[in-house]
């Protein structure tokens, strides 16, 4: 019988605890990480807990596209830990590495290229992050202390073009003077964070933090959690607090439906299931707003899905995967439609651009479209308006 030896690499160990990785050695190798893991829903030989062994041992096996950069951050085994091992810095300091050596998965890497270039990972060009807005009833201002940000896929992808002009009708109804931002403003630079290009997300992220300060601004409402989680986690520092205030838009609107500004009087009287996205609920604890929105809405009937809050099922979309090509039999999106189906819900709900795009991917993978829409919250409050 055959031994097969592995050779240790220390300096593989010491460089990803250098690059913020350094709770690996936290880990006791209990394995819970993998069981809560969404890859244990479906085929792939994508595990955690061996992810953070092969890089407490320094050895090789880590890097390629579905075992590094399959995790999608969705912070389930970070939440559960038992160590309080900060699995999500772990796998960000290990891409970093990679990053380093040029190694990112190759649609990753195109995708970066054009935030480079265009400042959007969407090969949108820069100068037409505004064409969304050619559709809407009104031209958007682009000054004003109130602002919203609109991330690159609601500002280049079609679907999320529709919805963003949703929202922006709802935010208009609420606070008139709601602004906007041109070809000034680049991507968030989320996904450069989660893919370990820490270099480019400082660049881009410097350009924006003097684009907001040129404005002057008070409030800004964000259409995306992960434009949320990114400025209120890496713009300014963990110990200074932002500038002005931060809110992903479905706070704003709960704050303004309890103010009795935002009312709600058509009837939506559809069964309608709600979708924590990860960057709002897991990470940052926003659970209630869109659920006091959903039940504000006349008619409208609310179903949870078994997993929702904590529990909620990532849509696949996070940690760059948005970016990266998956096989339709391991998408999460498709498995979170059919949890969505088995409610009974005639809609899946929920609030964020990459979920959306998810969903809708996942109900033509099921052949569903004839049973459930796929909406995004603002969708809904615009047609209760
Ligand atoms: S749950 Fe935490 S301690 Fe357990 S294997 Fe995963 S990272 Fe290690
Ligand atoms: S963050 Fe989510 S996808 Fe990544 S390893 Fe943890 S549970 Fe799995």
């Amino acid at each position: 019988m055959s031994e097969e030896t592995v050779s240790p690499c220390l300096e593989v160990t010491r460089t990803v605890a250098d690059s913020g990785g350094k709770d690996m050695h936290k880990c006791m190798q209990c394995g819970l990480c993998a069981g809560l893991c969404p890859w244990r829903s479906v085929e792939s030989p994508f595990s955690l807990r061996q992810v953070v062994h092969q890089l407490q041992l320094g050895v090789e096996g880590f890097e390629s596209d579905d075992i590094l950069f399959g995790c999608t951050q969705c912070r389930m085994c970070e939440n559960n830990c038992p160590r309080g091992v900060a699995t999500s810095a772990v796998v960000r300091a290990a891409r970093a590495v990679l990053y380093q050596s040029g190694a990112l998965p190759r649609t990753v890497s195109a995708a970066l290229g054009n935030v480079r270039v265009e400042g959007n990972p969407m090969s949108g060009n820069r100068d037409a992050r505004l064409d969304w807005t050619k559709k809407l009833d009104q031209p958007l201002a682009v000054e004003g202390d109130t602002a919203m940000f609109s991330c690159c896929v609601s500002s280049f992808d079609p679907r999320g073009q529709k919805s963003h002009r949703a929202l922006t009708d709802v935010l208009r109804a609420v606070e008139p003077k709601i602004s906007g931002f041109g070809p000034e403003l680049s991507c968030c630079g989320g996904t450069l964070r989660a893919v370990g290009a820490d270099d480019l997300f400082s660049e881009l992220s410097e350009a924006n933090r003097k684009v907001f300060e040129a404005r002057g601004l008070k409030t800004l409402v964000v259409d995306s959690p992960h434009v949320y989680d990114s400025l209120l986690h890496d713009y300014f520092g963990e110990d200074q607090p932002p500038p002005f205030q931060i809110k992903h838009y479905t706070e704003f609107l709960a704050e303004r439906l309890a103010s009795g500004t935002l009312q709600m009087k058509t009837p939506f009287p559809k069964k309608v299931t709600y979708h924590d996205p990860c960057y709002l609920g897991k990470i940052n604890n926003v659970f209630e707003p869109p659920r006091q929105l959903l039940r504000a809405v006349p008619g409208l009937e609310l179903v949870e899905m078994p997993r929702n809050r904590f529990e909620s099922l990532c849509c696949g979309g996070g940690g760059g995967r948005m970016w990266m090509e998956t096989p339709a039999d391991r998408r999460f999106g498709v498995l979170r439609v059919k949890e969505a189906l088995a409610t009974g819900a005639e809609v899946i709900a929920t609030s964020c651009p990459y979920c959306v795009s998810m969903f809708e991917d996942g109900r033509i993978v099921l052949e569903a479209e004839e049973k459930i829409q796929v909406m995004d919250l603002s969708e809904i409050v615009r047609a209760a308006l």
